[in-house]
């Protein structure tokens, strides 16, 4: 398989996939893209200079960072594997919950020290978020950079070199979406291509309207050009992305709406796996789950965030439905013809959730069945509605019900991933783990798989598993040669 801009292998071969529930503040994207690092290396840079991102946050910040990182490729710079080996070090930041910009601000102060001589930039949520804040509270920073501002980094990058010392890009106001012409694709097996960028709603909760801008969606033709690209350079999973990425509005006289744009892309030649992430349920009709009933090429996986299961919660989270619509949703995917898995984001301890909510929130967990959630403790964010609401949740009862909920959640996929049992599964390896002598993967609906194979060099490969056991987490088994 060849590509442009690739890393090498050995990033993906890191052994089975993590637990999903392991890790109750980060999701496993989130853990991915944290430890995401940029390490193109082109042989020669023509203005000698080296950069190194390191990625926190999600899948569009994992993105961001591989098209910055083209950017920075376009003006000459080259990438290194290493903070001391880099001139220019630039940490793309995340700010959804309290965690995540600390840690962020701890890596600031553990840079500062120990490399001098390096011109340090701060991009994504935080950087919108605290603004030229960051210019007081950590001096040797000379450049704070929002996402809504990338499109603008070429001239930004421009002013860093001629020595400016407090260059930053804080525009939110507008209308554009960041196109690059190089793309640095860290992951050879998946390629992730945004459609839609910032957001529209007004969750109670949330930061990225405040971080990411307003909702903007690329034309058609630059997504499905991007799409054929990708497949020309050897991709056959494409993962579409967007904070609410079923609210594609196609800005260009073809005016396609999602569901158009998914059978559109899923008929690129040479495509095999059409993915996409993350659906607002408001957004979500039965016209995307009939396309994906009938088109084999979009997988039959939909990560559909609820945040709550009680009504009340909802409400005051602002997220524009009701339980019983929710499961209305929930009913149309589960009629559809193949078998689809449903995943879902969950907060608990919000303002004022009584024990009465909570509950709601694990029967839910029951009356949807599904195969894995992403689960954290309500976080106050600066700028958003719930920051001032009162009735909050103590840490300690936070913490309780988030263990209580990612227990009856572990028995659920325990028992979902039992049946799969003795069935045979089409795997995309995507990883290998020596000690174990184990292969990695994940079928359609996105089930992490181990496998064992008298087969050499399967990376990248369709294979076919028989599964022989199940846990929490992934299936296990052996190819079927
Ligand atoms: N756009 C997606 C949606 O509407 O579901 C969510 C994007 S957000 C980056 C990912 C997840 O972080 C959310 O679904 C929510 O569960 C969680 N999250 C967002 N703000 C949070 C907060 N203040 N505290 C805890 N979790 C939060
Ligand atoms: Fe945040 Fe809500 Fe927008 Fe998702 S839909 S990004 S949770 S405001």
């Amino acid at each position: 398989m060849s590509k442009a801009f690739d890393i090498g292998i050995e990033a993906l071969a890191a052994g089975p996939q993590p637990a999903t529930l392991g890790a109750p503040e980060t999701t496993p994207a989130e853990a991915a893209a944290s430890e995401s690092r940029a390490s193109e290396s082109l042989p020669i840079a023509p203005n000698g200079k080296s950069f190194y991102i390191e990625t926190f946050g999600c899948q569009m910040n994992a993105h961001d960072s591989e098209k910055v990182a083209g950017v920075l490729l376009e003006r000459g710079y080259r990438a290194v594997d290493t903070i001391l080996q880099a001139d220019l070090v630039l940490y793309n930041t995340c700010s959804i919950r309290e965690k995540a910009a600390q840690k962020v601000f701890s890596r600031l102060g553990e840079i500062r020290f120990a490399t001098p001589r390096k011109v340090i930039g701060v991009l994504g949520c935080l950087a919108q978020q605290e603004g030229e804040e960051i210019f007081e509270r950590a001096p040797w920073v000379s450049l704070v950079c929002g996402s809504a501002s990338y499109r603008k980094l070429p001239e930004l990058m421009a002013q860093v070199e001629e020595g400016g010392r407090r260059v930053s890009g804080l525009d939110l106001d507008t209308d554009e979406t960041f196109e690059t012409e190089i793309t640095r694709r860290d992951n050879p097996i998946r390629a992730y291509l945004t459609i839609i960028e910032g957001c529209d709603y007004a969750c109670a909760y949330c930061v990225v309207p405040h971080t990411r801008g307003p909702e903007r969606s690329r034309a058609s033709e630059a997504v499905l050009a991007e799409a054929r690209r990708l497949a020309e350079a050897g991709y056959t999973e494409i993962q579409l992305l967007g904070q609410t990425v079923n609210s594609y509005r196609d800005p260009s006289p073809r005016g396609l709406n999602f569901t158009q744009l998914l059978r559109e892309v899923a008929a690129v030649d040479g495509i095999r796996r059409v993915r996409f992430t993350t659906s607002h349920p408001n957004d979500f009709h039965r016209e995307i789950v009939q396309a994906i009933d009938d088109t084999p090429v979009l997988c039959d996986h939909i990560h559909l965030p609820v945040q709550s299961g009680s009504t009340p919660i909802l409400r005051a989270m602002r997220r524009t439905y009701t339980r019983e619509e929710y499961l209305e949703k929930i009913s149309w995917i589960r009629a559809a013809r193949r078998p689809f898995s449903i995943t879902s984001d969950i907060i608990v301890g919000f303002p004022g959730e009584t024990e009465k909510d909570f509950e709601e929130s694990v029967t839910l967990l029951d009356e949807v069945g599904y195969d894995s959630i992403f689960s954290f403790k309500y976080s106050p964010r600066p700028n958003t509605t719930a920051a001032t609401m009162p009735g909050a949740i103590p840490e300690a009862e936070q913490a309780r019900r988030l263990a209580i909920l990612q227990d009856r959640q572990r028995q659920i996929q325990i028992a979902r991933n039992e049946k799969l049992v003795g069935g045979t599964f089409e795997v995309l390896v995507d990883g290998r783990h020596e000690s174990r002598n184990q292969w990695s993967g994940r079928t359609t609906s996105n089930r992490p798989v181990n496998f064992t194979s008298p087969r050499q060099n399967l990376l990248g490969e369709y294979v076919q598993v028989r599964i022989a056991r199940a846990s929490a987490n992934s299936v296990a088994g052996e190819q079927v040669l």
